[in-house]
């Protein structure tokens, strides 16, 4: 009978790509199938961190405004993919984000200082992301002003996530939580029938990683099949001299992060990686933009917190996002 007996599950936690991750494989016995895809987690972290200098990435960065670099399909096919997105969202995502990224000390918040306005600008100029240039054929990357940099911060764990899921649907695994830092991938459900739970995190007691816990949370998504990924003001940030929250998620038009009245963006879609550059690009562009692009495209639920603490979900979460009682208030 469904639901009695304890089920099989196979689950390991490691730490990588600056965050912690967990794979659970259900209705598996052998911890050994998790061994490739933590393989595949590094081998992609190799290639698409910006922050390593033997990167692919880095290599692309180094060669800027000089000549091509021909990388593997994986970094070829991760910065097609952000370079979509980056035109989709019309620059709100910008893969070209790199020195301003390098300029904020995003990945070191600790030691984080607003920098000079004509630095900002200077490092301003070189985001671009039409100024990436991909030859099919040769499976090249070329930047084509000196200074530029690609930095995937905002879709490479998207991108890893449908890796992942992949290698663990080639080794048969049906039903899978994969979480990545709280980039959530689903494989299947809980069972055939019933979908996995997943708690949506409170921007304002929120967990240093993940979102599955019995911290406060603002509700439960139902899901299955699909990629759930969050993204907020309060996972890195500083406090600045004039007690002002900088965080890292940088709007690409001021140089400067992001205001535009949200505090948190949870997108649900197919694939991880449309899921991370999107939470990523809405929370750049804000409500009533991000709305407007969810009309416009198929197959994109969202919640949206607000700065005056709102949330805000869209219509076809009715029937799988329950908010918790007495959290803010949401609507539909
Ligand atoms: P997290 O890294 O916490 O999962 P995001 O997916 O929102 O959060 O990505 C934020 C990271 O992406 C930043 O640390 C930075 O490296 C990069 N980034 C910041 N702003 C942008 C932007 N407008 N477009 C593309 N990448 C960005
Ligand atoms: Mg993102
Ligand atoms: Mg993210």
């Amino acid at each position: 009978l469904a639901g009695c007996g304890k089920e099989k599950v196979v689950t390991r936690t490691d730490f990588a790509l600056d965050t912690v991750i967990t794979i659970a494989a259900y209705g598996q016995s052998d911890e050994g199938i998790l061994k490739e895809p933590f393989n595949r987690i590094r081998e992609l972290d190799n290639k698409l961190n910006a922050f390593s200098e033997d990167s692919e990435i880095s290599k692309i960065n180094a060669a800027a405004g000089q000549e091509p670099v021909v990388v593997s399909e994986d970094t070829f096919n991760a910065v097609k993919e952000g370079l979509e997105y980056s035109e989709k969202t019309g620059g709100a995502f910008d893969i070209t984000i790199g020195p301003l990224v390098d300029l904020w000390k995003i990945e070191a918040p600790g030691e984080g200082v607003v920098p000079e306005q004509p630095a900002i600008d200077a490092a301003k100029a070189f985001v671009d992301y039409r100024k990436v240039v991909l030859d099919e054929a040769a499976h090249s990357v070329f930047l084509e002003e000196p200074g530029m940099k690609i930095n995937l911060g905002a879709i490479a764990k998207g991108y890893i996530g449908d890796a992942v899921k992949a290698v663990l649907q080639s080794e048969g695994v049906e039903r899978a939580i994969i979480n990545l830092g709280g980039n959530v991938v689903l494989i299947g459900g809980k069972s055939n029938r019933e979908p996995f739970t997943v708690s949506l995190e409170d921007p304002e007691d929120p967990l240093s990683n993940g979102s599955i816990s019995d911290a406060s949370t603002l509700g439960v998504l139902r899901e299955r099949d699909n990629s759930i990924v969050t993204s907020g003001d309060y996972e890195r940030y500083f406090i600045g001299p004039d007690g002002k929250r900088y965080h890292h998620i940088l709007d690409p038009k001021t140089g400067y992060p992001a205001e535009s009245g949200l505090h948190q963006v949870t997108v649900i879609t197919d694939t991880s990686a449309d899921a991370d550059a999107l939470s990523t690009a809405f929370f750049v562009m804000g409500l009533d933009q991000a709305m407007t692009y969810i009309r416009e495209t198929e197959g994109i639920e969202a919640v949206f917190v607000t700065t005056d603490n709102r949330i805000v979900a869209t219509k076809g979460m009715e029937d799988t996002f329950v908010f918790d009682e007495g959290n803010h208030g949401g609507q539909y």
